[in-house]
């Protein structure tokens, strides 16, 4: 069945494979990013193969852009029943020299961001008694030097996403989240960048440490929201799954 999906930080990455993937699923897509012109290779890439979407810009962490975008969206695309939590930033810095600003921009767009979407796209959900959440966190959220903003934003996504199971279970809304190791995108390239090392060699010495032995690709992290947003996966909600090619990280 042809649903109506919003996946937000989809301009790039795991967003992007994401929207493509849900688009391949079936799904109209609205692909949603801070800058709306920044999303046009996504939904080019989706309509070039047959697929529907639009390009929706709004800032997650922001109230009023996310309503007026979820309005839009279900003019435009349909009721959204199908929301993929993705948009996300990093401002990593040890404890000792993290400022406020790194702590809050880190919390407002995973959690608020996730929280505003997820509240606003909930009302189209239980109007259709069917709908699918899903949540990105990370390995991260078990701890990770240099990540003490993006940790605490990660494993907060785990909390948010076990209530939203318990809550909107009866309304026939899963909610997951997936964790994803380390996956190959610009994130990962910003790491590299700040730990002065060469992209090529991050990825490699990360790979070694991984028991699939390769480092993640966002399509790794596509398949498994497809599952979780699938119809089949109705009995699975407020789950964590870990995406990692091992058992952690
Ligand atoms: P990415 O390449 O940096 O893409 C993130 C996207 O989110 C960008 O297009 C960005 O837009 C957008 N975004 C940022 N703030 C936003 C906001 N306030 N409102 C709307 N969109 C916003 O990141 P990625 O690696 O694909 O990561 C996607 C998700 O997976 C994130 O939640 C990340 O924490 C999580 N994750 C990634 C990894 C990894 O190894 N890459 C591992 C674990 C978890 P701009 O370009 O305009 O900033």
């Amino acid at each position: 069945m042809t649903r109506t999906a919003i996946v937000t930080g989809a301009a790039r990455g795991i967003g992007a494979a994401t929207a493509r993937r849900l688009a391949a699923d079936g799904h109209t897509v609205a692909v949603l990013d801070l800058d709306e012109a920044q999303c046009g290779d996504t939904v080019a890439a989706i309509t070039d193969a047959g697929g529907r979407a639009i390009a929706v810009g709004a800032d997650v962490a922001d109230a009023e852009a996310v309503s007026g975008a979820v309005a839009r969206i279900a003019a435009e695309l349909g009721t959204p029943t199908i929301l993929v939590n993705n948009a996300g930033i990093i401002r990593d810095n040890l404890l000792f020299r993290m400022t406020e600003d790194d702590w809050d921009s880190v919390l407002s767009v995973h959690l608020r961001g996730a929280f505003l979407m997820s509240r606003a796209v909930q009302a189209h959900q239980v109007s259709q008694n069917w709908g699918r959440i899903v949540n990105l966190s990370s390995t991260s959220a078990l701890g990770n030097r240099g990540q003490a903003n993006y940790a605490a934003a990660k494993a907060g996504m785990q909390g948010f996403t076990k209530t939203l199971a318990i809550e909107l279970g009866r309304y026939n809304v899963t909610v997951n989240a997936i964790a994803p190791g380390f996956i190959v995108t610009d994130m990962t390239k910003a790491t590299a960048e700040r730990l002065g090392v060469g992209f090529d060699e991050f990825v490699a010495f990360n790979a070694e440490q991984i028991p699939v032995g390769r480092a993640g690709h966002p399509d790794d992290i596509a398949a498994a929201a497809s599952f979780f947003c699938s119809e089949a996966a109705g009995f699975v909600s407020g789950q964590v799954l870990y995406v990692a090619g091992g058992p952690r990280a």
